[in-house]
């Protein structure tokens, strides 16, 4: 998406050699006519696959997620990061290695909220080791729903998240996929 890619150059900040900081349009302040128009290419994008819901993590992919499932007449789910009191005792969770903050962190959904046979599409603001969305996976996995395919907005390819998805067997769409960080540059892929 040239559009994304034009923003990264233009907004991004490189920290170090692997981590890109977009707080500017999407981390903390949010672009929003872009963001719309995420939704529009990850909609037009997975269209025949069926998707009667949108997953995505708090905070950040709740955004793209938000605007995916308007564009799809879906609803939009987010896995939660800690038990909140509002969440019920009967949930899903997994175990996520967080890259940015490099904690663990527990992954939560109520259970009424993904339901066994449904096609679920995942959402998520970047792509680096896979555990994200390996999470995301289990999650639908343990619900008997299917994990339909994921939307990356920002992949970094130089990690190898996308081999550890494709090789679960679900197909990744990213709107940005970016080959090198590297001196404060940013290089996309092919
Ligand atoms: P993964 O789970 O694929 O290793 O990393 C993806 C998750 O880590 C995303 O949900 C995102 O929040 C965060 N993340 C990974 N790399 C970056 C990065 O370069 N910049 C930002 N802002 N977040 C990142």
């Amino acid at each position: 998406m040239k559009e994304l890619e034009n923003k990264i150059l233009e907004e991004g900040v490189v920290l170090g050699d692997d981590i890109l900081k977009v707080d500017s349009f999407l981390n903390q302040q949010i672009d929003v006519e872009l963001i719309k128009k995420m939704g529009k290419e990850f909609a037009e994008h997975f269209k025949d696959k069926k998707i009667d819901k949108v997953f995505t993590v708090e905070s950040s992919g709740i955004a793209p997620a938000l605007a995916t499932a308007s564009e799809l007449g879906v609803k939009c789910v987010f896995g939660r990061k800690k038990q909140s009191l509002t969440t019920s005792e009967d949930v899903y969770h997994s175990s996520v290695f967080s890259f940015t903050k490099q904690v663990m962190n527990e992954l939560i959904v109520n259970k009424e909220f993904i339901n066994e046979g449904e096609n679920v599409l995942m959402i998520d603001d970047f792509l680096a080791n896979g555990q994200a969305a390996k999470g995301m996976i289990a999650i639908i996995r343990q619900a008997g729903a299917n994990p339909v395919g994921c939307g990356i907005v920002i992949e970094k390819s130089f990690s190898n998240g996308r081999n550890i998805i494709e090789e679960m067997g679900v197909e990744i769409y990213s709107l940005a996929r970016i080959a090198k960080l590297e001196d404060g540059k940013i290089e996309f892929a092919e």
